[in-house]
């Protein structure tokens, strides 16, 4: 049977990807040893570090002024570095889940945080829109896409404030205006690479305003006086990071992912919405392109675990259940999802309509 992979993580690849990864794996580079065993400041990996910086800036469009690093840590260290390299007195935060959540509880740590909204009131199901961000902080910050909850902010915000997101679950999946950013940073885990490499993308004059004393591993510019080759750095989900740019750059781009990922999301929100059996949980205006999240009807709450088992067991739907936060179902669409597993899936709720 087919398997189709709806995880929302840790990664989710395309073939070629993968396979060539595979391959550098067995024989990198012609170099006759394993990409896992060279050496990362040869000549070989040092042209990939410098490959993959370089078409990360291309495909985003990044201006001069901003430098791309790729760190350890994950995500939630990201959490910390933020607030650590930029916070001087006072900053705002959207609360848009649990790992926006995150992100404020360790920005407290350094100083004054206003959380302008919270959506938490109905389990985090919608995006807040009117709160008012005041003049004087030194950033605002918020997570594009909601992992867990399936909302998502597929437009760089207008505010008056310089922006920090946090894009680890739809980096490339769209066009973005980083002159509104200082700072753009992710796991790389959905987009981009297998699990263990971070990226950040920071504008340069924005750094070196806080007069806390930084260690040195957490400071944005030791990284990029080093081109993310201070310490030893995730050699195999960096070099699996740059095919997955190629492969990008051969689709078309990030345009070119958003009008596919426009479309497979479509796909499966208009069954959700036509299906007698299921609904949606997300607010319609704040659905996510890349974690689809729905549950059984009230009426048919108890067909959910026939289906969970039909779905993965009948017709190879891998990962479809949904955070134990939400319940029910959740679908993730990253970039490297084919449109014919999202119409699988509509194939198999339709199959399992007809049954109930
Ligand atoms: N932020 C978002 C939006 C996520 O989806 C995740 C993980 O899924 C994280 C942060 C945490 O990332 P990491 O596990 O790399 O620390």
């Amino acid at each position: 049977m087919k398997k189709h992979n709806f995880y929302a993580g840790p990664s989710i690849l395309n073939e070629k990807v993968i396979k060539a990864t595979a391959d550098a794996v067995l024989d990198f580079a012609g170099t006759g040893l394993s990409l896992l065993e060279v050496s990362h400041r040869g000549k070989e990996f040092d042209a990939v570090m410098a490959e993959t910086n370089q078409l990360f800036k291309e495909l985003l469009d990044i201006p001069a002024e901003y430098e791309v690093v790729f760190v350890g840590g994950g995500a939630s260290m990201q959490f910390c570095m933020v607030p650590y390299n930029m916070l001087r007195t006072k900053a705002a935060y959207l609360d848009t889940g649990t790992w926006a959540s995150k992100a404020i509880k360790e920005a407290k740590l350094f100083g004054e945080v206003d959380v302008v909204a919270s959506s938490k009131d109905k389990n985090y199901s919608y995006i807040p829109k009117n709160y008012t961000i005041a003049d004087d902080v030194d950033y605002f910050h918020y997570t594009s896409n909601n992992t867990i909850y399936g909302t998502e902010i597929r437009k760089d915000p207008d505010v008056k404030a310089r922006l920090i997101c946090d894009m680890s679950s739809d980096i490339f999946s769209r066009p973005i205006d980083i002159s509104k950013y200082d700072i753009i940073y992710g796991g790389a885990q959905k987009n981009l690479a297998p699990a263990g490499v971070t990226f950040a993308i920071v504008r340069k004059d924005a750094l070196g305003k806080v007069e806390r004393p930084i260690p040195t591993m957490l400071k944005y510019s030791t990284h990029i006086e080093k081109d993310s080759m201070f310490n030893t750095p995730p050699v195999l989900p960096i070099y699996s990071a740059l095919q997955t740019l190629k492969w990008y750059k051969e689709m078309g781009g990030v345009k070119a992912m958003q009008k596919l990922n426009e479309e497979k999301a479509a796909i499966l929100y208009n069954e959700i919405d036509r299906n007698r059996l299921f609904v949606g949980t997300a607010a319609e205006e704040d659905r996510s392109l890349m974690n689809v999240c729905f549950v059984m009807k009230e009426e048919y709450k108890e067909l959910e675990a026939a289906f969970a088992d039909f779905a993965i067991k009948e017709r190879g739907m891998m990962g479809i259940k949904g955070h134990r936060s939400v319940g029910g179902f959740r679908a993730s669409l990253y970039n490297a999802m084919p449109k014919s597993s999202v119409e699988a899936l509509v194939a198999a709720m339709q199959e399992f309509e007809k049954k109930h």
